[in-house]
């Protein structure tokens, strides 16, 4: 009987997969016999993760991509089928952010933000979407958003609006893709220890003390915590979730005194 919680053979774009979350993403779905094409701008990353995936026996292409541009992103869609011929899952987990307050936010700050966090996954998404209707297969599209874009940020701000876009968009494409057999869901991770997370959102010792004792678990999430629940969802285990967000993010419930 197939295992029905199987990426086996199923053909995965990680965008931002030369790192952090994305990196974990795309090795834990290549360890499961998925293939996999990596997708960013920085190249040396990217081949890192490729080389790392393919020494430990997995299928892993790369290709490099600004997600703001949708040409780039029809190209990146264009070479998972060039290398593996098809389509099934695509994780939009790129992102990234500036810690500024509003005043001193320029329109090209907010406009790089949104760019990259919103636009981004706009184009990766309808270029995927494109290629799962051509092919009559189905498919899953897996969002990440982020608690940011449920709570909003005081600090984050186009990052938590361009988040809040992400989980309405999720929303939106599930409905307008359903009948076309794609589910499209959506993770909102909570603090997560990534180098890229780090600098901007707990910069120091006491501050990151201060987050993890926020959580209900009392501690900060591992990058694998957000690659399961993206391979649930890829899997045919999740076939009646679309349009759901999943909030990862260690429990927002008040502690019990200790
Ligand atoms: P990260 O290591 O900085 O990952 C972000 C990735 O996005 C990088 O690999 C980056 O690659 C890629 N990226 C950025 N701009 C891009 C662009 N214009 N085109 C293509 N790729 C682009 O941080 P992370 O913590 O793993 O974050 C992964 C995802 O989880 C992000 O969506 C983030 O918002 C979300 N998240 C993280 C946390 C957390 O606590 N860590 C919490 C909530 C949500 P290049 O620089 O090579 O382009």
């Amino acid at each position: 009987m197939k295992n029905p919680f199987s990426v086996e053979g199923k053909v995965t774009i990680v965008t931002g997969g030369g790192t952090g979350i994305g990196e974990s993403i795309a090795k834990e779905f290549a360890a499961r016999g998925a293939p996999v094409l990596i997708a960013s701008r920085k190249v040396e990353n990217l081949e890192r993760v490729r080389d790392e995936i393919r020494h430990a026996g997995g299928k892993c292409e790369m290709t490099p991509v600004d997600v703001r541009d949708a040409e780039q992103c029809d190209k990146m869609v264009a070479e998972a089928v060039k290398q593996f011929g098809r389509v099934d899952v695509l994780i939009n987990n790129h992102g990234a952010s500036i810690t500024t307050p509003t005043l001193n936010l320029s329109p090209n700050g907010w406009r790089a933000v949104v760019g990259i966090n919103l636009d981004g996954v706009f184009f990766c998404s309808k270029s995927a979407a494109r290629q799962l209707i051509e092919q009559k297969s189905g498919g899953s599209i897996i969002n990440i958003s982020s608690t940011a874009g449920v709570h909003g940020s005081p600090t984050m701000l186009p990052y938590g609006a361009a988040k809040a876009g992400v989980i309405n968009l999720t929303v939106s494409h599930a409905g307008e893709w359903g009948s076309k057999g794609i589910r499209v869901n959506c993770i909102a991770p909570g603090p997560i220890d990534t180098e890229g997370a780090a600098p901007r959102v707990w910069p120091n010792p006491k501050v990151k003390e201060m987050v993890a004792r926020s959580r209900a678990l009392g501690r900060f999430g591992r990058v694998e915590e957000i690659a399961f629940p993206c391979l649930f969802l890829a899997s045919e285990a999740a076939s009646y979730i679309t349009g759901a967000l999943l909030i990862v993010d260690g429990g927002d419930a008040p502690r019990a005194a200790e």
